[in-house]
């Protein structure tokens, strides 16, 4: 019998996927290094890349030793010990959704090319702005968190200076944003035309949080260098830090002074759907847009994220001026997501939510966010009743600043020593001009027992990065 192309499908796929089962579960029972290191040099032979390159010709078995070596070096996001940066620890069913879009591939930037893509994106955008409450809002997912904020602020250039996407902008545009803001928001600056020293700096407090009262003083500031505000933005919650800035008083001055509030949420503002946690974030609802990143706290794979207006015809005019026929096409089967999204080609990210929705429950990614965020709280009582270690500050999210030993301790330098170790991962932040070992809990089979390891680690280590040892 003739061998078909699906059949090579199930026969390379299922070897894959009994591969990738066993590699979640020994991930899981924290088998392995959490972060195997290796120069790119031998790992460039070891693939045997450019040999395969070369002859083509990688069957199911071709395939198999491969991964064999793939797989070795990875850092393993299911680990618990991987206590690294803000990615998630995405749900098998995220990789289910990536599995259907690599076989369907349907780029649904026009709905005629993927109905049932579109579709799914547009439940699950309606699903996000319907936890901010704004039943006249719109959206759109966007392959990742920068290219949100990107979108977010071309919308608040859109509504303070329409004339801009035509003529294009002079030096007049400002953005109010903490200077503590994630990099992806200087970069919108910059490609928006406005350049880096439009964002001007709001006053923030010791832990790098907006401080209210220094509001007036930058909108001040902004006016006497002649410029025109068209966003406050805002943290919900500050990558380093892991804290939410006050966006209550923030949406208070915002509303005043008539300005566009930007919150970027892309960490923390799945902790709307928590009811213990939810507070932190009172006042986003107050936005004109906001950010969320699904590859982050929604056990989500890369990339995932949102882009949400408070008022959907705001969004209509992100990308031209021309809004209205958007809205009321002649024969209206569905949105053409590509109106409002810089992709053109996209993939089917709706789905990759849609499943770990569907899989987990709205409840159970509530309890994963009120977990991580609890272990964080756990974990700080635990570090700071730890001699020789400090705390930034109590956290507010899954996000955790500590150091260790004197001021001679070189920070960066112990945390490259335990990763190069290959047991823990962990990444370090600079705070109000501090260097800080850095925490993120994202995995939910984090436990005590492996941040004690890391706090052996850290000890062990701190000898040798010692300033003087340099
Ligand atoms: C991670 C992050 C971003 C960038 O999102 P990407 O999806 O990595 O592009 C933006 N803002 C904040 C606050 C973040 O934590």
């Amino acid at each position: 019998m003739k061998e078909t192309t699906g059949d090579n499908l199930l026969r390379s796929g299922t070897a894959v996927l009994e591969r990738l089962a066993r590699y979640l579960d020994e991930s899981l029972a924290g088998e392995g290094p959490v972060i195997p290191l290796r120069p790119m040099r031998e790992l460039m032979r070891d693939l045997g890349l450019e040999r395969w390159m070369r002859e083509g010709g990688m069957g199911a078995e071709g395939l198999g030793e491969f991964l064999e070596t793939y797989l070795g070096h990875t850092i393993r996001m299911h680990h618990p010990a991987n206590m690294g940066h803000q990615v998630s620890s995405p749900h098998y069913a995220a990789a289910l959704a990536d599995l259907i879009h690599g076989v369907v591939n349907n780029p649904m930037g026009i709905y005629e090319m993927g109905p049932s893509a579109a579709t799914t994106e547009a439940a699950v955008v309606r699903w996000m702005t319907g936890k901010l409450g704004w039943a006249g809002g719109g959206g759109a997912l966007t392959h990742g968190g920068s290219l949100a904020n990107l979108t977010a602020l071309l919308g608040a250039r859109a509504a303070a200076a329409p004339e801009a996407w035509e003529n294009g902008v002079g030096g007049e545009l400002a953005v109010l944003a903490p200077s503590c803001s994630h990099y992806s928001v200087a970069r919108a600056a910059s490609i928006l035309g406005l350049g880096a020293r439009a964002v001007i700096p709001l006053e923030v407090d010791a832990r790098e949080r907006i401080a209210p009262g220094g509001l007036p003083r930058a909108l001040a500031r902004a006016r006497s260098e002649g410029r025109r505000v068209i966003a406050v933005v805002a943290n919900g919650c500050a990558t380093a830090t892991g804290l939410y800035d006050p966006l209550e008083a923030v949406a208070d001055f915002c509303e005043k002074e008539r300005l566009w509030l930007h919150v970027d949420g892309a960490h923390g503002l799945s902790a709307i759907l928590s009811d213990r946690e939810r507070g932190l974030l009172k006042g986003v609802e107050r936005a004109d847009s906001v950010i969320w990143d699904m590859h982050k706290m929604l056990r989500v794979s890369t990339l995932c994220a949102a882009v949400l207006f408070r008022r959907s015809a705001d969004m209509g005019k992100v990308f031209t001026q021309k809004a209205s026929y958007i809205f009321h096409e002649k024969e209206d089967l569905g949105l053409d997501a590509l109106h409002y999204t810089l992709e053109c080609t996209k993939a089917e990210l709706g789905l990759k939510l849609f499943l770990v929705l569907a899989f987990m429950g709205e409840k159970g990614l509530a309890s994963y966010v009120e977990g991580q965020y609890a272990l964080a709280r756990k974990f700080h009582a635990r570090i700071a009743a730890r001699p020789g270690f400090e705390c930034f500050v109590e956290p507010e999210s899954n996000i955790l600043c500590f150091r260790y030993g004197s001021a001679e301790v070189d920070q960066l330098r112990l945390r490259n020593a335990v990763v190069r170790e290959g047991r823990h991962y962990l990444t370090t932040a600079e705070v109000g001009g501090r260097r800080y070992l850095r925490v993120t809990l994202m995995v939910p089979g984090t436990t005590e027992t492996e941040l004690d390891g890391l706090l052996d680690a850290v000890e062990r280590l701190a000898p040798a990065a010692h300033i003087s040892k340099q």
